[in-house]
């Protein structure tokens, strides 16, 4: 496995590989790697493909009271996983590096996605994510790039992104992984106590109970406010929201209704998201 820290040599890595042939599949994290991101690499290799996995806790996309400064690393550890699944690149940028580089005639849009749900409560979240996915597509011109489901707006907004900028690189969802009593995996699972966690686990139940009551009875805005009140009884201490959206994150649901629940809560002070498909 190469270790690449700068933009440089990962461009020359990149070009030697692509004059074999090889198609080039990014995974962008922000490290502390779990199951979750190692399905998105599994998914992500492939015949001839290059398989280039980026760790950068990106300061842009926190806001000025959150996480950023105690966000977890386990650098060491992550490139330990990575070898034992054979990734081909790693790429460890230098902060200064990535935020000083400047992407060629890319103007970065604001979309519609941005304004609402994490987007409301966290703005500078999207604007951040979006700066710095468009310099690693920049870079790298990846023809495949792998996104979570956990974070479906985010993984909506990055395909907007890409429509909107027209990048020629497919993005290609992967299924929530979950821990054995149901918690999305995420990084800042790692922030939660035992009591929390218990809390925690209860997330998925509330999602699965919500979704079985609006297909037997579709009265949304009754059923979701009385599982917003048994997340308060259960120890949760704030909810950002939780809410239906259809495909498009529109408010209004189609007739098929086709659509997903979307939830972002605080247990303490640890923001959690996640969201379950209704039909
Ligand atoms: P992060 O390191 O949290 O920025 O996540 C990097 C990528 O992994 C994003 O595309 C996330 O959506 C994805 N991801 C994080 N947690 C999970 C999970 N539990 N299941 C599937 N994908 C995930």
């Amino acid at each position: 496995m190469i270790i690449s820290r700068s933009i440089k040599s990962l461009q020359k890595q990149i070009k030697s590989l692509k004059l074999r042939n090889n198609k080039i599949s990014l995974v962008p994290t922000m490290g502390s790697l779990h199951e979750g991101h190692l399905s998105l690499i599994k998914k992500a290799k492939g015949k001839k493909r290059i398989v280039i996995v980026s760790i950068f806790i990106n300061p842009t996309q926190f806001g000025a009271n959150e996480d950023f400064a105690k966000y977890p690393k386990n650098t060491s550890r992550d490139i330990n996983l990575l070898k034992k699944i054979s990734t081909d690149i790693v790429f460890l940028p230098h902060n200064k590096d990535i935020l000083k580089y400047k992407t060629s005639k890319l103007k970065q849009p604001k979309l519609p996605v941005e304004k609402i749900l994490c987007g409301k409560s966290r703005p500078r979240y999207f604007p951040g994510v979006g700066k710095i996915i468009i310099k690693l597509f920049d870079i790298i011109k990846p023809d495949y790039a792998y996104f979570g489901e956990k974070d479906y707006q985010q993984l909506y907004f990055i395909k907007q992104l890409v429509k909107s900028l027209k990048f020629h690189t497919k993005i290609i969802p992967g299924k929530t992984i979950r821990d054995s009593s149901g918690i999305a995996l995420s990084s800042r699972n790692l922030y939660l106590n035992d009591a929390q966690k218990l809390i925690a686990k209860n997330i998925i139940v509330i999602l699965r109970k919500t979704k079985r009551e609006l297909l037997r009875n579709w009265n949304p805005l009754k059923i979701l406010n009385q599982n917003k009140k048994i997340l308060i009884d259960i120890g949760v201490s704030k909810i950002d929201y939780f809410e239906l959206r259809s495909e498009n994150f529109n408010k209004n649901i189609p007739k098929d209704r086709k659509c997903r629940l979307f939830i972002a809560v605080f247990i303490g002070s640890t923001r959690l998201i996640d969201n379950i498909k209704i039909n």
